[in-house]
């Protein structure tokens, strides 16, 4: 029997007999289309033992995974758990003082949102040594597939990130954000997690100077095959998004590079017709 065929076991013999702890690896999946992972996450995964994973966008990711690899799903679905963070936090550390090298698969950036960063602190802290593998985040999937550059000399000299998370409970739920900074004048900024509040995003938004005409959009499945861009105004977004149903995953991009948009995405679906008109000639 190989190693890798040897069941998971976190009993006191295992970890008794096991000696300097295994290395765990933060991996960023990317935001969606495999072909987007690096080719250092794409051999990390093709060497992996334990994956540890959470939803991700991007099924094809979990393709570069051996079969002979335990497969452990730790993220949330349709708003369940399936492991608190806590309990995710504490099986890396079992799992890598049992010997067993751990590779953390994480959506987009490991460092992006996704609480990446509490896991390696943890993993610091608990003196498990552990190597991280950026991704590329969902924000710069989208601008490049949605034609939006992030930042542009006329348009957008600041960027972003934040999430739109609500907390709280039932109608005292809110987005508590420094609203002041979000609505700086010609900078992009662009929402995580943020759909739930897209309507107070965009209310505080304009309440704290933005223009409701201030372009703005949410852009779903980046860089999926069925990735959906709904562009309209910080006036006219909520309602646009719940007409068209737009779901999570989904980011909210606002500012003017939003408008960009309308001649980049169309560039780049006539780049290729010329090209195929081209090899037809
Ligand atoms: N670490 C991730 C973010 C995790 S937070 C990253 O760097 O991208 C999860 C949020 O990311 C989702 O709620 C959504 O707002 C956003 N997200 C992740 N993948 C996405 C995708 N393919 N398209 C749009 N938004 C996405």
């Amino acid at each position: 029997m190989s190693a890798l065929d040897e069941p998971l076991r976190f009993d006191a013999r295992s970890l008794l007999a096991a000696g300097a702890p295994a290395k765990v690896t933060l991996v960023g999946a990317g935001p969606g289309d495999p072909e987007l992972l690096t080719i250092k996450a794409a051999n990390a995964l093709r060497a992996a033992q334990v994956v540890l994973h959470d939803s991700l966008v991007g099924d094809g990711v979990l393709d570069f995974v051996p079969p002979s690899a335990h497969r452990i799903y730790v993220g949330k679905r349709a708003g369940c758990h399936a492991m608190s963070q806590r309990a995710i936090i504490e099986l890396m550390l079992q799992l890598a003082r049992a010997g067993r090298p751990v590779l953390r698969l994480k959506g987009g950036d490991p460092y992006v949102f996704g609480r990446g960063g509490e896991e390696a602190l943890a993993l610091a802290e608990a003196g498990v040594p552990f190597e991280v593998i950026p991704g590329i985040s969902a924000a710069q999937g989208a601008a490049a597939c949605a034609g939006m550059p992030l930042t542009h000399r006329d348009h957008a000299r600041a960027l972003v990130f934040a999430t739109g998370h609500l907390q709280g409970v039932g109608d005292a739920r809110t987005v508590d954000l420094d609203w002041p900074m979000l609505a700086r004048p010609r900078q992009t900024t662009v929402i995580y997690m943020g759909l739930g509040a897209l309507p107070v995003i965009c209310a505080q938004l304009m309440q704290h100077g933005l223009p409701g005409d201030t372009p703005a959009a949410t852009v779903e499945r980046a860089t999926c095959s069925d990735e959906r861009t709904i562009a309209g105004t910080l006036e006219t977004l909520p309602a646009l998004a719940r007409v068209h149903g737009v779901r999570s995953p989904a980011l909210i991009v606002v500012g003017e590079v939003v408008r960009l948009r309308d001649t980049l995405a169309k560039t780049a679906s006539s780049i290729s017709a010329v090209v195929v008109n081209a090899d037809v000639a």
